[in-house]
């Protein structure tokens, strides 16, 4: 069964080379057919440590810069294109670690291809002994004349750093509010660059990725252009399945001030997003035809969860965390 799925974009029945089908091949590969890692994760590890050895080992995801080499994707300490994330080694802050690839791969599909957010090309790719892990790649080069874009996140943006904010200022500083109002000011075409960010926020939402903070979105501009655009979106992942602590309903707040509902409930609804949508300038006809979407495409995102390399425990999960946050988009 695995072997006739798309380790790319999951897509069944598709002639496949490599385990990837012609679009990934294209895509994310640029038209080279990838072979398989020739390294495992253990392998990985030393290689990080060598090409990053100021990058501490606990807390955050490792991961290393790939750059093609014919067709085997090598680690590089310059000039990567790809980057590659095995799961994590336990360390404690995170369980079920062995779902995290899929986990994130799957997040990723459901904002490219069913909510049709622009998002990181992605995919899995099997190391040496066939352990899976999750590849992206790199959106901030041009690809014809390999100059890299100038991409800047929110926190850069906005100013925000661990000095003027301190060390939680990734999650503190600012709500998601403040975020759009910077979208008004320095994206050209803003109108609709705020619904795309709206229905990144309500998609982060429904999906439980309680780390979208201001780091992980960003603005750039691609060469010789003055023009600033939202870059595709990254890291996307539920957390709730991973951390084992009381969780935020989202990262960082929605807005400046809770509305009534939020105070009776605790917990973000309808109400608060249909107030974060008329501050944003989002017209009612485009707020009503995200909600209905999120109704109508819940069967085509259960289908996905389902093709995915979840283990079923982390399936079942992630549906019904999913089906949760429906719920409370429904209270009105
Ligand atoms: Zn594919």
């Amino acid at each position: 069964m695995e072997d006739k799925i798309c380790l790319g974009c999951l897509a069944e029945n598709k002639k496949l080379r490599n385990n990837y089908c012609s679009k990934c091949i294209k895509e994310l590969f640029n038209g080279k057919v990838p072979n398989p890692l020739n390294f495992d994760r253990v392998e990985f590890t030393k290689k990080r440590a060598e090409l990053s050895p100021r990058m501490s080992i606990s807390g955050v995801q490792d991961k290393i810069s790939l750059a093609f080499e014919k067709k085997d994707l090598i680690p590089t300490a310059a000039n990567g294109r790809y980057i590659l994330k095995p799961i994590t080694n336990g360390d404690g802050h995170i369980q079920n670690e062995k779902d995290i690839v899929a986990n994130e791969h799957l997040s990723m599909l459901i904002s490219k291809n069913i909510f049709k957010i622009p998002t990181a090309w992605c995919g899995l790719i099997r190391f040496s002994d066939g352990e899976l892990a999750y590849i992206t790649k790199r959106f901030d080069y041009d690809e014809e004349t390999n100059l890299k874009y100038d991409q800047e996140d929110f926190a850069g943006i906005m100013g925000i750093t661990p000095v003027t904010h301190g060390e939680n200022y990734k999650y503190d500083a600012c709500s998601y509010l403040d975020c759009a109002k910077m979208i008004k000011k320095y994206v050209a075409s803003s109108v609709v660059s705020q619904e795309d960010f709206f229905k990144r926020i309500i998609l982060n939402y429904l999906i439980c990725n309680g780390d979208a903070h201001i780091k992980n979105f960003s603005l750039y501009s691609k060469v010789d252009s003055r023009e600033y655009f939202l870059t595709p979106s990254y890291d996307l992942l539920n957390t709730r399945f991973h951390i084992n602590e009381k969780y935020g309903d989202m990262a960082i707040d929605l807005l400046d001030d809770y509305t009534s509902t939020y105070e009776a409930y605790g917990y973000y609804t309808y109400d608060d997003f249909k107030t974060f949508a008329k501050y944003i300038d989002l017209p009612k006809i485009r707020f009503n035809k995200i909600m209905k979407f999120i109704e109508g495409s819940y069967l085509e995102v259960e289908d996905l969860i389902d093709k995915s390399f979840l283990s079923s425990e982390a399936k079942e999960f992630y549906k019904e965390s999913y089906k949760d946050r429906m719920k409370r988009l429904r209270i009105k």
